[in-house]
């Protein structure tokens, strides 16, 4: 079975309401092993839902809509399903019995506008709502079928799980599992990770998709299997051909900054920063739990080197007094140099200072990023990721 989500409400497509119901039906969706191929956002207008939904059963077997099914005059999913199934709405005694009980439970009428929630489509399941005045339903169509479900979040997600899981699973038998798995990768440009899992990238079950987040890297391992056990052997397998290619650059279930922060944990290593930016880059890249391995920092962004070499030997010399003066196992030190080139470009230098001596590297930057100190910022904790490793 594959399904579609149509998510209903002009405040959505305004972006003044995030849609989290559909997130939530997806990852619903994927726990038994329901491909979801689209998802759409569509407004309160009667007859581009029908349409939406229309389209959506020439596509797919199972289309979920949420929203729309308040009292007022713009809630019109009701009639849009009715319209795109070309069936009748049929007013049901009994759920305009439930509504008013509910209004009278909160010491209130109902008012008339209530009564259009006692229609649904002709030969529609009804699923009472206990939550709210919304009922929700369920039409078995020729085409496929369309769950309707309201758009508060809780009511939507109380009705999921109490009606509309049990409902896909034991009677309709779906019992499979889409589980996904995500690995963290760094160091390496997203075109080589993409060079280097080519193959893996367009195969269909397990399927692999890699987006980047500053310079870090999630790669998304997804396996549709009947069981969880032979989703993770899926993907187990698919992981091991990702460590051989990637090696070292892969960090696995961890991101950077959590591995960082265990291995200096596991090593007992103590570390000082040494900041040449006001932005504090290396301060932000660490994790709160690697800042408990931190003995001191200094700021020193008023220092602005002339040119790359000025700017590295301000990082090297930095890494070396931070570690003295706090007597620390490590000094980081990130430093950017003042000479920032017409293309807006510009040399960041880092240095790690340890017992042995100093490593030092440099990179050209984009300064006119937002994202640049974010950047830099990891590749200088993979510098130390890497220290730590040999160390
Ligand atoms: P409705 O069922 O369309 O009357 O929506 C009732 C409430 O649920 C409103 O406050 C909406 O903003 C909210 N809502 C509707 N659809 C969604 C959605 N897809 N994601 C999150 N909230 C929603
Ligand atoms: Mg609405």
């Amino acid at each position: 079975m594959n399904a579609e989500i149509l998510a209903v409400g002009s405040e959505l497509l305004l972006g003044e309401t995030v849609d989290t119901n559909s997130a939530y039906l997806a990852r619903q969706l994927a726990s038994i092993g329901i491909d979801l191929f689209r998802k759409s956002v569509v407004g309160d207008n009667e007859m581009r839902i029908a349409a939406a939904i229309d389209e959506a059963l020439n596509r797919a077997d199972l289309v979920i809509c949420t929203g729309g099914l308040g009292p007022t005059v713009d809630d019109v999913t009701r009639e849009a399903v009715a319209r795109a199934l070309q069936r009748p709405l049929v007013f049901h005694q009994h759920l305009l019995d439930q509504i008013e009980a509910r209004f009278r439970a909160f010491g209130r009428s109902m008012p008339e506008s209530n009564r259009r929630q006692a229609y649904v489509p002709e030969g529609a399941r009804i699923v009472e709502n206990p939550r709210g005045t919304a009922p929700a339903f369920i039409v078995e169509d020729a085409r496929g079928t369309v769950v309707v479900l309201p758009g508060v979040p809780s009511e939507m997600r109380y009705l999921w799980e109490n009606a509309i899981l049990p409902y896909l699973r034991d009677e309709r038998g779906e019992t499979g599992v889409i589980l996904v798995r995500t690995l963290h990768a760094v160091g390496l440009g997203e075109s080589v990770i993409g060079e280097r899992l080519a193959d893996l990238m367009v195969q269909t079950n397990p399927t692999l998709g890699i987006s980047a987040k500053r310079a870090q890297y999630e790669l998304r391992i997804g396996a549709k299997a009947s069981s969880r056990a032979a989703a993770e052997t899926m993907i187990a397998q698919v992981e091991a051909v990702i460590r051989e290619r990637l090696g070292s650059h892969l960090l696995g279930d961890e991101r950077l900054d959590q591995t960082v922060a265990r291995m200096l944990r596991e090593r007992g290593k103590t570390l000082a920063l040494y900041e040449g930016a006001v932005t504090a880059p290396l301060y932000r890249a660490l994790s709160k739990e690697a800042l408990e391995s931190v003995r001191g920092v200094i700021m020193h962004p008023t220092d602005i080197p002339a040119d790359d070499d000025a700017a590295q030997s301000l990082a090297r010399t930095g890494a070396v007094d931070v570690r003295h003066r706090w007597r620390t196992d490590i000094g980081l030190a990130l430093q950017p140099s003042g000479l920032i080139a017409s293309d807006g470009f510009a040399t960041v230098c880092m240095a790690i200072a340890h017992a042995s001596g100093v490593d030092e590297w440099q990179r050209r930057f984009d300064m006119r990023s937002d994202d640049v100190w974010d950047f830099a910022g990891t590749m200088a904790l993979d510098a130390l990721r890497q220290h730590l490793v040999s160390a």
